[in-house]
């Protein structure tokens, strides 16, 4: 996956279109990516009993095709391309400006 959680993500495509937003979690299986507070639908809920009825808003999965990594230095949407560093490691880089995506320290599993 091209995509990481906590990324910062543009969506390209669809009714977020140009809407940036982060990464909450990822969904290799299905090529998904869930990005908080964006493509959020509403769906009506009718009361049962003691439970009030009312809208209740939930966040789909994009595609991810859909949604194109925000570079951090470069503030712009790119692709990722990869480098293989010293230790062996695949390191992505912005295909744009060449700055390292994770750069931040820590991520690497
Ligand atoms: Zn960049």
């Amino acid at each position: 996956m091209k995509i990481h959680t906590g990324d910062q993500v543009i969506i390209t495509a669809g009714k977020d279109k140009n809407r940036q937003g982060k990464v909450e979690k990822v969904f290799p299986q299905s090529d998904q990516v869930l990005v908080s507070g964006l493509n959020v639908y509403k769906r009506a809920k009718k009361r049962y009993g003691q439970e009030p009825g009312g809208l209740i808003e939930f966040n789909r999965p994009l595609p991810i095709g859909n949604v194109a990594l925000l570079c951090a230095n470069c503030k712009k949407p790119t692709r990722v391309s990869y480098k293989v560093d010293k230790s062996g490691g695949k390191r992505r880089i912005c295909a744009k400006c060449g700055s390292e995506v994770d750069n931040k320290g820590g991520t690497k599993k």
